[in-house]
């Protein structure tokens, strides 16, 4: 069997505070938290990504991730709140099991997610949107998703 901590987390192995739970996904209080309220939502089933969560999920994870952003807004009233994951250590993920994160964010509160933006060149734009576009089309008609 894998060695997950959220896997753990969602038989009851291991212990957390969970916030709320529906039949795919669970939302439980992030143990080093960017504000106290930040939340993660987790499939419960285990899937290294957003790319593997399995398609009849994703309806219960998203309207968990919606129950408790509201929860959290409503509660804490910050200003202004981030839902976001990583996906692939590239992208900053240390937790190889699928979740996204939901944080309250305060004005002058400092977090950056220092972004150093490009330009488009001539036609750059077009070809990148037909080499995505190409495989939707070829996904969507394969049913792959
Ligand atoms: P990632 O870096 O994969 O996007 O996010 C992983 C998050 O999980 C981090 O914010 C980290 O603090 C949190 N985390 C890691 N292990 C545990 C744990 O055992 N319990 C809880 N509640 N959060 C955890
Ligand atoms: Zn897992």
């Amino acid at each position: 069997m894998i060695h997950c901590e959220f896997c753990k987390i969602v038989r009851g192995n291991s212990s957390a505070e969970i916030l709320y739970d529906n039949l795919h996904a669970i939302a439980i209080l992030d143990i080093n938290p960017i504000h106290y309220g930040h939340i993660l939502v987790i499939p419960k089933t285990h899937c290294a990504t957003f790319l593997e969560v399995p398609e009849e999920e994703l309806s219960d994870l998203i309207c968990a991730t919606k129950i408790v952003s509201r929860a959290m807004v409503d509660s804490l009233n910050p200003p202004g709140f981030n839902i976001f994951s990583n996906n692939g250590r590239a992208a900053g993920q240390s937790v190889f099991h699928f979740h996204f994160h939901v944080t309250p964010r305060y004005d002058d509160d400092n977090i950056q997610f220092v972004l150093k933006l490009k330009k488009y060149g001539e036609g750059e734009m077009t070809n990148y949107g037909e080499r995505i576009r190409r495989h939707i089309n070829t996904n969507l008609d394969c049913s792959i998703l």
